[in-house]
């Protein structure tokens, strides 16, 4: 079960979700909690939202991407890329996940 990075909604298994892939910047490093699901503070949102954490050896790290945040709509999504472009000190870049 994930909630939703953007408004905390719980997504049911049965609903289609969306996510965001993120790179983080130098010096960010999450690679002890790889597969799990982590607290990030966002500044500009002032409050923490769970991301998941890319295992070493899967597809979306060979790729280049460090975590994802799971969305529960693609407006929740465009509103998290806003948030994320002024994350600059965490996040390197991030891009919608096909
Ligand atoms: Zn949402």
């Amino acid at each position: 079960m994930f909630r939703c990075a953007w408004c905390m909604k719980k997504i049911g298994d049965n609903e289609p979700l969306h996510a965001i892939d993120v790179k983080f910047a130098e010096g960010i490093d999450y690679s002890d909690e790889e597969g799990e699901i982590v607290q990030v503070y966002l500044n500009s949102r002032q409050t923490s939202v769970p991301m998941i954490v890319t295992t070493a050896d899967s597809e979306a790290k060979k790729n280049g991407q460090d975590g994802l945040f799971a969305v529960c709509s693609k407006a929740c999504g465009e509103k998290m890329k806003t948030a994320l472009t002024k994350e600059i000190d965490t996040f390197k870049g991030f891009s919608d996940m096909a």
